[in-house]
């Protein structure tokens, strides 16, 4: 059969035939253990946490879409970055984005560092400034692009050049961007992490979390990890966000226009002071971008002029909701500094703008003239 493309990988990007029945949607196995036929053998699938059919569907599904050899899928993307913290023994150093989600950020200092992992934050689209970090007990470097919420973006190819001279892992978070715009794998990262909570579900309704390699030796570890710590989707979860991945391009491809509308929308309004969004001409890093990006996602941040704009306007959207998470169907805002945010240090979030004038919009799927009405009303000063 010929190579099919993405949107049709996202709904037939598996194709294995669990049952009999024609069933057209993939089966929830809704089974904890799974009998031996004999003494010595196995169906394929022995108990749970280690595989699930319906797990195995999704992770065959991501591992397509992203290029890799295989995926794994877990129950949060925080529970995929923990497992992949396991891969590192206490010494081994670290180089991270220094504009990192903020759970991503506690789990480091509050988790890996108490384990006896060492890290280096610096910004990694600053390549050079990157590189002189690296020393003999460097292990890899794991970068966000576009970063959370500041919209940073790190040129994947430039650092894959420094990490594949130095025998260094990549891992890039591509929770922002998902293989619709962004691979990766592609581009000379060795491990790609998501928050499949985000665009991959798309509906803001299940929480899940992956790995996905293109490196047999990383693979093995990283199963052997996955049964071990046993963080693994479970079979309700993995079939809502394959259900979720069928509809991936189409929902992208609408919050993006979206986006664009609102960005210019936001940029012309006199309370505004900064925008943040990856798809205008004037951000810094627009050629990086439509270099390794076929688009630029639904995510934008601002600056408003004061304090108490930025309080009246989460008081005052309706349509819009105030709520952590994005990339789902329903347009929500977020105040970093509260939420996502709040357990990073106050003078490194000052450091680096994530200040009480910041907002984060993660544009869903509702009518644009709806969300600029909503955004209207709420930045008005009567
Ligand atoms: C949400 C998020 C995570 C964590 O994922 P959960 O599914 O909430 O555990 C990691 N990285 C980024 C960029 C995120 O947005």
């Amino acid at each position: 059969m010929a190579e099919k493309n993405f949107s049709t990988n996202c709904i037939h990007g598996y194709n294995k035939k669990y049952d009999t029945t024609g069933a057209i949607s993939v089966p929830i196995f809704q089974s904890a253990t799974f009998a031996h036929p004999a003494v010595g053998e196995s169906t394929g699938y022995d108990y749970s946490r280690l595989q699930n059919p319906t797990r195995e569907h999704l992770e065959k599904t991501v591992a397509n879409l992203e290029g890799g050899i295989d995926s794994l899928a877990f129950s949060t993307g925080m529970a995929a970055i923990t497992t992949l913290m396991a891969l590192f023994s206490p010494g081994n150093h670290i180089i991270a984005s220094d504009d990192l989600y903020g759970g991503s950020h506690r789990l480091f200092h509050h988790v890996s560092m108490k384990n006896g992992i060492l890290f280096d934050f610096v910004d990694t689209s600053d390549a050079k400034a990157t590189e002189l970090l690296i020393r003999p007990t460097t292990r890899a470097i794991f970068i966000e692009t576009p970063t959370n919420p500041m919209m940073q973006v790190t040129d994947i190819k430039l650092i894959s050049t420094i990490t594949k001279t130095r025998g260094l892992l990549l891992v890039v978070d591509n929770t922002f961007l998902t293989p619709y715009y962004q691979k990766p794998l592609s581009l000379g990262a060795d491990i790609v992490m998501h928050s499949g909570t985000k665009f991959l579900g798309g509906h803001n309704d299940t929480l899940a979390g992956f790995l996905v390699t293109n490196n047999q030796t990383i693979l093995e570890k990283l199963q052997f990890l996955t049964k071990t710590i046993g963080a693994g989707l479970a079979p309700m979860d993995s079939w809502l966000i394959i259900r979720g991945i069928k509809t991936l391009p189409i929902r992208m491809d609408r919050q993006q226009e979206t986006a664009m509308v609102i960005a210019n929308w936001l940029k012309a309004h006199p309370s505004i002071s900064t925008i943040h969004y990856i798809g205008l001409p004037d951000h810094i890093s627009y050629d990086v971008t439509k270099k390794q990006c076929s688009g630029f996602g639904s995510m934008i941040s601002f600056e408003v002029d004061t304090e108490e704009t930025a309080i009246r306007l989460l008081d005052r959207i309706a349509l819009i909701q105030y709520a952590e998470s994005l990339g789902g169907v329903e347009s929500l805002m977020t105040y970093p500094m509260t939420q996502t945010h709040s357990d990073v240090p106050i003078e490194v979030r000052e450091k680096k703008g994530i200040n009480s004038r910041l907002l984060r919009l993660s544009v869903g799927l509702e009518d644009v003239w709806d969300l600029i009405n909503d955004l209207e009303y709420a930045l008005r000063k009567d």
